[in-house]
C-alpha cells in the first residue's frame, strides 16, 4: 500500500481528509490553506502529486499518464482534501482525474459539442438567443472537470479577456441593443484577478440596454477562499447580477463551500446551480435530491440538470435520457418546486437548451385536458369555452395573420 495518509477506508467524513493528515501539505499554515492564490499556485497538475495523496486506480494511473496532449489535470489542494484516497469510483475523484476511457472517442463525440464556434460573432461571444449572449472571458478554472464541454479551448492558457480581444467583444454588446442579459463564463470568470473582474463589470455595467448580468462558475466549489469579503463588495456594486454555480455532488458541499454561498447570498446575489448528470456520481435519485436540498439550505436554487454534452472524450460519464426524466419524476411531487431543476439538453450543434419532462399530460382532445399527478392519478381539466373555439379556429387557419 502506497497511502501517504493515515487512513482506513471509511473512517473519515465520507472519505474526506483533514489536510495536515496528507503528507503533502503537512507543514501548509492555515494562512496559505486559506489563501485561494496559494490553492492555485499549489494545484495538483502532475502524477507524483496525486499519488501522494491518493491510490492511484489503474485507470488512474493511465488516464493521468496519457493526460498531457488533452485537457489539463489540475486539482486545487482544497478540491484534492475531498478525495477519498482509497475509493476511486469517489464523485470527487471521478470528476477530476482523467481515467483511462477518457481516451476513447466515440463516434458521437464533438469538439464543439454545443456548437458555439458557429455562433460566435466576435471571439469571446457567443450570440444564440435574441437577448442574452455568453462571454467567454478566460479559458482558465480552478479545476478541471473530465466531462467539460469546452474542453476545446480550457486550459490552454490564452488570454481571451483583454486589449482588443475583450473591446471587440465589449462593443458588440453595445452596438447589438436587443441583448439584455450578459452571461459571463470561460473557463471561470472568478479566476481573474479582483481588478480585471471589476474593470469588466464595470464595462458591461455602462451598457444602457444591458438589464441583467450573471456569471457563471464552479469556483464556489472547487475553491470556496476565493469568494473574499472584497470580491463580494466588488460583485454587490454590479446588481442586479447573479450567479450560476456548477455544483455536482452533496460530498462538495463543506462547511467552507457553505461560507462561501452565505457571504453570497447576504450581499444579495441570486445563487442558482447548474449540475451535469454523471453516470455512478449523481444518477441516483437520492444522491440528487440530497444535493438539491444542501443546496437551498444555502440560498441556492437549483437551475438546471444538464444532460451530458457529446464532448470528446466523455461518453463513460453519460447516463440514458430517461435517467435525467426518471429523477425529475421522482422528484416532482416528492419535494419543494424549488428544489427540482429544469432538465434539459443542450442541442448538439448549437440548438440551445431543449427542457425534457416527464410527460403528465395524457391526451388533449378539443377542451378538455387528461393528466396524471405525481401519484398516476388521473385529472380532468377543461380549458374555456371561448378560448377553445379560437384554438380551434387558429388550427383551421381562420384566424392565421
Ligand atoms: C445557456 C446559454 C445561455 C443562457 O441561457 P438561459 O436559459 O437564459 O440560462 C445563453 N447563451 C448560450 C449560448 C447558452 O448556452
Amino acid at each position: 500500500m502506497r497511502f501517504a495518509i493515515n487512513l482506513k477506508p471509511g473512517s473519515t467524513n465520507g472519505g474526506r481528509m483533514d489536510y495536515h493528515q496528507c503528507s503533502l501539505w503537512k507543514n501548509v499554515s492555515s494562512n496559505d490553506w486559506y489563501d485561494w492564490e496559494w490553492q492555485l499556485r499549489n494545484r495538483i497538475v502532475r502524477h507524483n502529486e496525486l499519488s501522494q495523496i491518493i491510490n492511484l486506480s489503474p485507470s488512474e494511473e493511465a488516464g493521468v499518464m496519457a493526460g498531457h496532449n488533452r485537457m489539463p489535470m489540475a486539482i486545487t489542494p482544497y478540491f484534492a482534501s475531498l478525495m477519498d484516497p482509497v475509493d476511486p469510483n469517489c464523485s470527487i475523484r471521478r470528476q477530476v482525474i482523467p481515467q483511462q476511457e477518457e481516451l476513447n472517442i466515440s463516434s458521437y463525440d464533438l469538439v464543439d459539442p454545443c456548437g458555439e464556434e458557429k455562433d460566435s460573432p466576435v471571439q469571446g461571444i457567443v450570440h444564440r438567443y435574441p437577448d442574452r449572449v455568453l462571454l467567454l472571458v478566460t479559458d482558465r478554472c480552478a479545476a478541471y472537470c473530465r466531462y467539460c464541454t469546452r474542453r476545446r479551448i480550457v486550459g490552454a492558457h490564452e488570454d481571451i479577456a483583454t486589449g482588443s480581444k475583450l473591446d471587440a467583444a465589449i462593443s458588440y454588446i453595445e452596438k447589438n441593443k436587443k441583448i439584455r442579459d450578459c452571461l459571463i463564463s470561460g473557463g471561470d470568470p472568478l479566476l481573474l484577478p479582483d481588478d480585471q473582474l471589476e474593470a469588466i463589470l464595470t464595462r458591461l455595467r455602462k451598457i444602457p440596454h444591458l438589464e441583467m448580468i450573471r456569471i457563471g462558475t464552479r469556483a464556489p466549489v472547487t475553491l470556496p477562499f476565493r469568494i473574499t469579503e472584497k470580491l463580494v463588495s466588488i460583485l454587490k456594486k454590479f446588481h442586479p447580477l447573479y450567479l450560476s454555480i456548477h455544483f455536482t455532488h452533496p460530498k462538495e458541499i463543506t462547511p467552507d463551500v457553505q461560507k462561501a454561498c452565505n457571504m453570497l447570498a447576504d450581499a444579495g446575489i441570486p445563487l442558482g446551480s447548474q449540475t451535469v448528470l454523471l453516470k455512478n456520481i449523481n444518477d441516483k435519485a437520492q444522491t440528487m435530491k440530497k444535493l438539491l436540498h444542501e443546496l437551498l439550505k444555502m440560498r441556492v436554487r437549483p437551475y438546471y440538470l444538464y444532460q451530458c454534452d457529446l464532448a470528446m472524450g466523455t461518453e463513460h460519464f453519460r447516463t440514458s435520457v430517461m435517467t435525467g426524466v426518471s429523477i425529475i419524476e421522482k422528484l416532482r411531487g416528492y419535494t419543494s418546486g424549488y428544489a427540482i431543476p429544469s432538465f434539459v439538453i443542450d442541442a448538439p450543434g448549437g440548438g440551445g437548451k431543449i427542457p425534457i419532462n416527464p410527460n403528465y399530460v395524457l391526451s388533449n382532445v378539443k377542451d378538455k385536458f387528461v393528466l396524471r399527478n405525481f401519484q398516476n392519478k388521473i385529472y380532468e381539466y377543461y380549458e374555456p369555452q371561448a378560448e377553445q373555439q379560437v384554438a380551434v379556429r387558429e388550427k383551421e387557419g381562420v384566424l392565421v395573420g
